[in-house]
């Protein structure tokens, strides 16, 4: 076990839904790591908006500022109420909580891997993808405005600072994890101007990282791809509406949503680790969801936080107690609660 005497400050959002029974079940397991925390707990998403009116407020983008590391749970965007109305903050209008952080702190890259793990339902050993997701343009500006009444254009924007910053990250990210291909998923066919500048970047971003092999797919077929064959791709870059698409697709091919990890990352030293999926209202509260994407998305909070060695403890931990199956949660196949199957990895950390 490690130990330190400074600690880690990491602001936990835990949002709604299952948030907050994922986020306590991630803590007992980085707590089992030895590695110091310090907390610092906010009510976030829609919870927080019944009470206030909002979903966010500057108490909390300060926080974020101050702190840096954030540890984060799903918001409900559909619930009723205040979450649906547009977010105010900064002067700036934002369409929710999450848009408005990843806006404010340019948060434009969402990682998002989807590794085949033994003991889990995936029918796709040897799967071990990274989406690299543009997450502050593409068509998801959030603009949409009424030509006519029967008429709606929605912007879909790539700038060429937008899409090389995504594209450098991606091979940075590459070489850092020994990663060896970037694949960079388009429609330049038909979106022939934005995805021509799309790729432009991307090629660009590779003619610096020469160590790293470049690839190009067209977005459709790459689908039928990663299905056929999911152990051929690597680490695949895509514009922001593509890449909410292929993370679902290859969190599927892993065996769903309550294994998909993501962690957002920008320039100015702030990032946000939270599971991909929603806020599950089907299984709220009643210690069934699986902890794994939070907890795969906290080992990546280490990796930030510089502590390796803990976040391999983590992985190698939440890895036996799937693969052994005896403290799983139903999605796995396995009766085990949230939290005792958080328990069951903090005691592989132990052990
Ligand atoms: P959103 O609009 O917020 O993305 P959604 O409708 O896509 O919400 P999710 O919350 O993403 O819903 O969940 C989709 C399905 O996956 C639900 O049936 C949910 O119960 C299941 N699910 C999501 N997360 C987990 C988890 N951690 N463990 C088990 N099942 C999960
Ligand atoms: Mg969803």
């Amino acid at each position: 076990t490690l130990r330190r005497f400074s600690s880690h400050r990491v602001l936990c959002l835990a949002g709604d839904g299952v948030g907050p029974e994922l986020l306590s079940a991630t803590k007992l397991a980085l707590q089992a790591t030895g590695v110091n925390f310090s907390f610092k707990d906010m009510d976030f998403g829609n919870t927080f908006a019944l009470q206030n009116g909002s979903p966010i407020s500057e108490d909390h983008v300060q926080a974020v500022e101050k702190i840096g590391c954030v540890l984060k749970g799903p918001i409900d965007i559909t619930a009723s109420g205040s979450t649906t109305k547009p977010v105010e903050l900064r002067g700036q209008c934002f369409s929710s909580a999450n848009q408005a952080l990843r806006k404010l702190f340019q948060l434009y890259a969402n990682v998002r891997p989807a590794k085949y793990l033994e003991g889990t339902r995936s029918k796709f050993p040897g799967t071990d993808i990274v989406v690299v997701r543009e997450n502050t343009e593409g068509m998801y500006t959030g603009e949409e405005v009424h030509e006519s009444k029967d008429s709606i254009v929605a912007t879909r924007r790539i700038t060429r600072q937008g899409a090389l910053r995504v594209a450098t990250f991606a091979f940075e990210f590459a070489r850092a994890h020994g990663r060896k291909k970037v694949t960079a998923a388009h429609k330049a066919n038909v979106l022939r101007l934005s995805d021509s500048l799309f790729l432009d970047c991307c090629r660009q971003a590779a003619s610096n990282f020469t160590d790293i092999e470049y690839t190009e797919q067209l977005c459709d077929s790459l689908l039928t791809g990663m299905v056929l064959q999911p152990e051929c791709w690597d680490i695949i870059l895509c514009e922001n509406l593509f890449g909410d698409l292929v993370s679902d697709l290859a969190a599927g091919l892993v065996g769903g949503l309550g294994l998909a990890p993501s962690a957002l990352y920008g320039d100015g030293g702030v990032a946000i680790f939270e599971p991909a999926h929603g806020s599950a209202p089907d299984i709220a509260g009643q210690d069934r969801a699986n902890p794994t994407s939070m907890l795969l998305s906290a080992s990546r909070m280490l990796q930030f936080l510089g502590e390796h060695t803990a976040s391999k403890m983590l992985e190698e931990a939440l890895e036996a107690v799937i693969r052994e199956g005896k403290d799983t949660t139903p999605d796995l196949g396995g009766i085990a609660g949230t939290q005792q199957m958080a328990a069951a990895v903090a005691k592989k950390i132990h052990a």
